[in-house]
């Protein structure tokens, strides 16, 4: 199987990130990936960049080490109405749109609570993906994730970092399992983001592949095998 994109990766900009834009595009050039997407997080997470930052990555060039960049943004899904904290100007410039609950953002909801905020985000028509429904801090209720998933037509995420020892998620790997068998019966695709905070995690996938292999999930769901699915969920581009 060959995977040949991320789409979820943060640089210096985002505060809590470490490498640049040239160390991440490299890096990827040498883990053989054709697109990376840089997806800092939007102005209402603490010590990341601000709208201006957004405003001009125009002179950015769209292709750097052989690697296709895409320009895009993890906005915080503010309240259990799905609002989210970019402006429309702003969103409709960005190449891809993850959006995502993080907790200096939105408190933990209950399940009800969180269903309506990622619903409400699916029904933004700017975002393209919902990042880490993995993490057990925000509870929901995996089969309507998926059936609404396949309604407004969005990626769900299975986000690497959620894997890792290291992460502060929790429950990941057992959501993402349940959330995969899900998928596979509802037929609604996925996209793998390593969600790098540094250059050595670009393109790190690997724990999120072995449970792909694990339960036999099928490849033509999986975005990160297929530029074209990944594109066709970006038509709103
Ligand atoms: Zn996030
Ligand atoms: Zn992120």
């Amino acid at each position: 199987m060959k995977y040949v994109l991320d789409t979820h990766t943060h640089t210096i900009a985002s505060g809590h990130a470490y490498s640049t834009i040239d160390e991440m595009a490299k890096a990827a050039s040498e883990r053989n990936l054709e697109v990376l997407a840089i997806t800092e997080h939007a102005p209402k997470m603490p010590g990341s960049c601000q709208e201006i930052y957004f405003s001009n990555l125009k002179v950015v060039a769209r292709e750097k080490f052989g690697v296709q960049l895409l320009f895009g943004v993890e906005l915080n899904i503010m309240d259990y109405n799905g609002t989210v904290d970019l402006s429309e100007h702003l969103l409709k410039q960005m190449e891809l749109v993850i959006a995502s609950m993080h907790t200096p953002c939105v408190p933990h909801g209950t399940i009800e609570q969180n269903m309506s905020a990622f619903i409400g985000a699916m029904k933004n028509p700017y975002v393209n993906i919902i990042g880490h429904p993995d993490d057990g801090k925000y509870p929901v209720n995996y089969e309507e994730l998926v059936l609404a998933a396949k309604e407004h037509h969005k990626l769900l995420e299975v986000n690497n970092n959620s894997l890792m020892p290291h992460s502060f998620r929790e429950n990941a790997r057992e959501n993402d399992i349940t959330m995969l068998q899900y998928c596979k019966k509802y037929q609604v695709p996925v996209v793998v983001g390593s969600d790098a905070h540094y250059v050595d995690y670009v393109g790190r996938h690997q724990e999120a592949y072995a449970i792909f292999e694990e339960i036999d999930f099928p490849e033509r769901l999986v975005a990160n095998a297929d530029k074209e699915l990944l594109y066709s969920f970006l038509t709103n581009k």
